[in-house]
């Protein structure tokens, strides 16, 4: 998909205040630092609409992005950034908890990860928890470019053991950096719409 219009329309922080138009969403989760602002701005074509973060785990709103009047991004708060506090942690459970389980227009979670590294303990808890609400998965593992062509396979497969993934579940290389695997996420989101 060729994204020429995006625009950020709601910060929210509670259910009254997310948008109403029944369009299909489609969430974005990861670790703080992991990559997501920027996939989301690769992935709409843009240099810098979704902020990336300075402050890692500053961002405790989910922030729907409306793209070509098809569809929204909804940017979820990036976990495990360790300086934050037990209650803010709490809080960023219900929200997201909430956000995940009860919105009817959710399609799918595209779940971002790196890598370079296996996913880490918090990476599985949130794979595990959309498997357990029976919640469609997209991982997409990012920063490829980070890593030599001829080990893409070797490090994919651990992406997939180390999360015990589900046959069907699919999981995408990704570079913010290239540009590989815009099209082939945009693919398996067009699946679901
Ligand atoms: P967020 O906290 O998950 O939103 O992460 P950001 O998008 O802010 O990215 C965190 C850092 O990783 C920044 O320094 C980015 O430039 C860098 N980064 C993100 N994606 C890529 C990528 O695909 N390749 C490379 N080499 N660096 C990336």
């Amino acid at each position: 998909m060729k994204v020429s219009h995006a625009e950020m329309v709601i910060s929210a922080v509670k259910p009254e205040q997310y948008p109403d138009d029944g369009l299909p969403e489609f969430a974005l989760a990861g670790r703080s630092n992991v990559g997501k602002s920027s996939f989301i701005n690769k992935m709409i074509n843009r240099k810098s609409l979704a902020r990336t973060s300075s402050k890692p785990g500053k961002t405790q709103t989910l922030n729907f992005y409306k793209i070509e009047n098809q569809l929204f991004f909804v940017d979820v708060p990036g976990y495990g950034y360790a300086k934050v506090s037990k209650k803010e942690r709490e809080a960023w459970g219900k929200m997201i908890e909430k956000y995940l389980t009860g919105r009817s227009v959710l399609q799918a979670v595209i779940l971002i990860v790196d890598l370079r590294h296996p996913p880490t303990a918090d990476d599985q808890m949130m794979y595990d928890f959309l498997k357990h609400y029976n919640i469609p998965a997209i991982v997409v593992a990012t920063k490829a470019d980070k890593i030599p062509r001829g080990k893409w396979d070797k490090h994919k497969k651990v992406v997939r053991e180390t999360l015990e993934m589900e046959k069907g579940d699919p999981i995408i290389l990704f570079s913010a950096e290239t540009g590989v695997g815009v099209e082939e996420t945009w693919t398996e989101i067009q699946k679901f719409m």
